[in-house]
C-alpha cells in the first residue's frame, strides 16, 4: 500500500451507488460483479530528480475499470491525497459518464501522489514523463486515452503526448486529449466541462421552473470547471454570490463580478481577499443561501453532516464524487434536485472524444461545431437520464446510474464471454 492511504470511502460510495442500479435493472449477480471490479491496474513507484539535486520517488496509478464500450477513457490527477481507491472510484464513474452521453469509451483514471504547489515547473515535465513512460504499457489510442484533471492541464498533456510520441518513433496525437490546440488539441475543450455544466444545470432549472435571471449561485472550487461554469452562468442572467478555492471563500450577496475574481485570482493565486467580499469557508459556503450550489472541487463535500443544511434547490456537480450516498438520500428527501457528476461534468469528456474523432481525421472543427456538438448530446442525454429516472420514480443519479450500467451491461452481452 502507498503511503499516506486514507479510508476508501469514495470507492465504498461508488459500489454503493452501482449496487442500487444493479438492483433496480435486475442485473444477473456475476455481470454486477464484473462491473464492480476495475479491469486493470497498475500501480508504480518512480524516481524524479529534483531542482535541488535530489532523487524523489513518487508513485501513481492507472486504472482502467471496463473497455466493454470502447478504449478507456479518463483523466490524470496530481494531488497529495490520491490513493488507489480514489482512482478505482474516480475510473468507474468515467466508464458510467461516458456511458451516459452514449460515447463509445470505456472508463479509466490515472493519479500520481504528489503536491504540484511547491513544484517547479521543470520538475513537474519530469515527473510527467517519467510516470507516461511508465503507463506507456498499457496506453494508446485505442487502448486508453488519458486528459487532464485536478492540478494538471493542456501543457500536462502535451508533455504526455510528446513522451509516448518519443518512445513511439512518430507523433501519435490520439493518445491524449485536452491538449493545447497548437499540437492537435480540440477548440472549446479547455471550456468544455464548464460550459457543460451550465447546460445541464439550465435545463434543471427550467424543469424546475426557474428562471436563471433571479437565481443566486455558489460555486466551490475556482479551477477549470468552477471558473468556466461561473462565468458562463453569469453570462445567463445568474448573480454568483460566491466562489472559493483550496485556500478558502468568499461571499457577496449582491453578487462577485466573475471576471473581477479571475483577474484577482491570476495576480494573487486565489480569490481570497478580493475587495468588497466576505470571507466564507469552503464548508460554510456549501450551506449559503442560495438557488443553486455548484460544487466543483473534490469528493465528499456534501455528507450527511451537512445535507440537511444545504438551501440550494439546485446542486450541478461539476466535481466527481462531491455528495455521498447518504447525503443523496438526505437531499432527495427534502426535494432538492442534484444534477449528477456523471452527467453534470460530461461535457469534458464529450469533447474529448471530439478531440479524438478529430485528431484521428485529420480534420478540425471550429468552436461553434464543438460546441453545438456538445450541447445536442448533453440535451439529449439529460431527456435520456430524466426519463428513467420518472419511470422508475427515483432521483436523477439513480435514472443516470441506471442508464449508463444497463447500456454498459449490454454491451457485455451482445459481446459475449470470452472465449
Ligand atoms: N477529467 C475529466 C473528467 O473527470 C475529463 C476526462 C476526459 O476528458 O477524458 O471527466
Amino acid at each position: 500500500m502507498p503511503e499516506g492511504e486514507k479510508p476508501a470511502n469514495v470507492y465504498v460510495s461508488a459500489l454503493e451507488q452501482l449496487r442500487g442500479a444493479v438492483e433496480k435493472l435486475k442485473l444477473d449477480p456475476g455481470v454486477a460483479r464484473l462491473l464492480a471490479l476495475p479491469k486493470r491496474e497498475l500501480t508504480v513507484h518512480f524516481p524524479v530528480r529534483m531542482d535541488d539535486g535530489s532523487l524523489q520517488i513518487f508513485t501513481g496509478h492507472r486504472v482502467q475499470h471496463s473497455v466493454l464500450r470502447g478504449p478507456a477513457k479518463g483523466g490524470i490527477r496530481y494531488h497529495p491525497d490520491v490513493t488507489l481507491d480514489e482512482v478505482r472510484a474516480l475510473a468507474m464513474w468515467m466508464t458510467w459518464k461516458c456511458a451516459v452521453v452514449n460515447i463509445p469509451f470505456g472508463g479509466g483514471k490515472g493519479g500520481v501522489v504528489c503536491n504540484p504547489k511547491v513544484m517547479s515547473l521543470g520538475e513537474l515535465e519530469r515527473l510527467t514523463r517519467r510516470y507516461t513512460t511508465e503507463i506507456t504499457p498499457i496506453i494508446g489510442p485505442e487502448q486508453d486515452i488519458p486528459a487532464p484533471d485536478v492540478y494538471t492541464n493542456p501543457q500536462t498533456m502535451a508533455w504526455l503526448m510528446d513522451t509516448y510520441s518519443m518512445h513511439k518513433g512518430h507523433t501519435v496525437r490520439a493518445v491524449v486529449t485536452g491538449k493545447p490546440v497548437s499540437i492537435g488539441g480540440s477548440e472549446g475543450r479547455v471550456e468544455a466541462t464548464g460550459r457543460g455544466v451550465v447546460i445541464t444545470g439550465l435545463e434543471a432549472a427550467k424543469r424546475l421552473g426557474m428562471d436563471i435571471t433571479r437565481c443566486t449561485v455558489a460555486v466551490q472550487g475556482f479551477g477549470n470547471v468552477g471558473a468556466v461554469a461561473a462565468q458562463l452562468i453569469e453570462r445567463e442572467g445568474a448573480r454568483v454570490i460566491a466562489v472559493s478555492d483550496s485556500r478558502g471563500g468568499i461571499c457577496n450577496p449582491k453578487g462577485l463580478s466573475v471576471s473581477a475574481v479571475l483577474a484577482h485570482k491570476a495576480k494573487s493565486g486565489s480569490v481570497v481577499g478580493f475587495p468588497g467580499s466576505e470571507p466564507v469557508s469552503n464548508e460554510e459556503l456549501l450551506t449559503l443561501k442560495c438557488d443553486i450550489l455548484i460544487p466543483s472541487a473534490l469528493e465528499e463535500q456534501i455528507t450527511e453532516r451537512n445535507a440537511a443544511r444545504i438551501h440550494a434547490r439546485l446542486i450541478v456537480e461539476g466535481a466527481n464524487g462531491p455528495t455521498t450516498p447518504a447525503a443523496d438520500r438526505i437531499l432527495f428527501d427534502r426535494g432538492i434536485t442534484v444534477v449528477p457528476d456523471i452527467l453534470a461534468n460530461s461535457g469534458g469528456v464529450t469533447v474529448s472524444y471530439f478531440e479524438w474523432v478529430q485528431g484521428i481525421q485529420e480534420f478540425f472543427w471550429t468552436e461553434e461545431e464543438v460546441n453545438e456538438r456538445l450541447k445536442a448530446i448533453l440535451t439529449r442525454a439529460y431527456g435520456q437520464v430524466h426519463d428513467m429516472a420518472d419511470k422508475h420514480r427515483t432521483d436523477l443519479r439513480n435514472g443516470a446510474l441506471m442508464l449508463a450500467v444497463s447500456r454498459v451491461a449490454e454491451a457485455l452481452r451482445i459481446r459475449g464471454v470470452y472465449p
